[in-house]
């Protein structure tokens, strides 16, 4: 190792590769982002990727008068894809490419960081008065991550009804539903809502490893119970999930093939390499690569000290 790379206070992350079932229980990290509070389900020490999945924050319920509850200013991502998921209230996105979308419960945005983009989000000036979501990344694979940059706004995403529940599939496929683009690897990223009084019956691929977020109310799968602001590991081999729920619930559903590589993570970046971070932190700082997020009115967030974090504290 080069001098320079024994100073980045990385973390390597990589899918376990479970070739078994599993029904194991992580408590999230509770942290904050500005002055919002958010649950940390991914990464964790004992649990880095859930198939290309490597990053998981649930934040709200909340509900506010006034101010703006997110308001992440400019940050630069390489390597890796942001997934935004709503159930309630609104995300405005504005990024280095020019895109500016809002997000609402039922869409998704997907954006690509490739070889590097930077990005604000926001509450916007005009709203709910309600916060309450996930972001998600996924790592992206060493043949894609060096790619252009993108961003994708989906306003309404591929829904199921069943007389027990619905899914909205926000990434993937599962049954006829399917959102397969702009990902890059086998993934699943589902909404459960799983209506009183019923088991939902869903179709899992044995390939993939998959873990469940409560995001409201009462649920067993596979008769255990679950509860909110905990991810449950279910490992891989299944070919069906069975959730049942008393007065109803919401649960997030993420998967994939367990990830074939080891990735490195630091900040908002996914490398292989410490000299890769070390070199984009170089050209954050020295406003290089990531370009201007012109829409907002602000700096950009400062990066961290190489050495700064003993354990990864992404700002998503
Ligand atoms: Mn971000």
């Amino acid at each position: 190792m080069s001098k320079r790379s024994e100073i980045v206070a990385a973390e390597e992350c990589i899918a376990l590769g479970a070739n078994q079932r599993q029904f194991v229980s992580y408590p999230n990290r509770e942290t904050s982002l500005g002055e919002l509070s958010v649950s940390r389900a991914l990464p964790i020490r004992e649990r880095r990727l859930v198939g290309p999945w490597c990053f998981l924050d649930r934040f709200g319920p909340l509900t506010f008068s006034e101010g703006k509850p997110l308001d992440v200013a400019p940050h630069p991502h390489i390597g890796l894809q942001t997934v935004s998921w709503l159930h309630e209230g609104e995300v405005v996105h504005d990024d280095s490419l020019g895109n500016a979308s809002i997000l609402r419960p039922g869409g998704v945005n997907v954006m690509t960081a490739g070889t590097g983009i930077s990005h604000a989000e926001q509450t916007p000036r005009e709203h709910t008065g309600r916060l309450n979501g996930v972001q998600l990344w996924t790592a992206l694979t060493d043949q894609h991550r060096g790619g252009a940059p993108g961003f994708v706004h989906i306003a309404g995403v591929p829904t199921i009804e069943w007389p027990a529940g619905v899914v909205q599939v926000f990434a993937g496929h599962m049954e006829a539903a399917s959102l397969p683009g702009p990902y890059y690897s086998p993934l699943l990223g589902a909404d459960l809502q799983v209506h009183p009084g019923h088991t939902l019956d869903i179709p899992l691929d044995p390939s993939f490893e998959y873990a469940v977020l409560v995001m409201r109310g009462d649920c067993t799968v596979y008769g255990e119970h679950v509860t909110e602001r905990t991810l449950y590991y279910l490992g891989t081999t299944r070919s069906d999930a069975s959730l049942s729920s008393r007065g109803g619930a919401r649960v997030l559903l993420i998967g994939g093939p367990p990830f074939s590589e080891t990735i490195l993570m630091w900040w908002n970046f996914v490398a292989r390499t410490p000299e890769e971070i070390a070199q984009a932190r170089t050209d954050w700082e020295e406003r290089h690569r990531f370009g201007d997020v012109a829409a907002y009115d602000g700096p950009g967030l400062d990066a961290p000290s190489l050495v700064q974090f003993a354990r990864p504290n992404p700002v998503s």
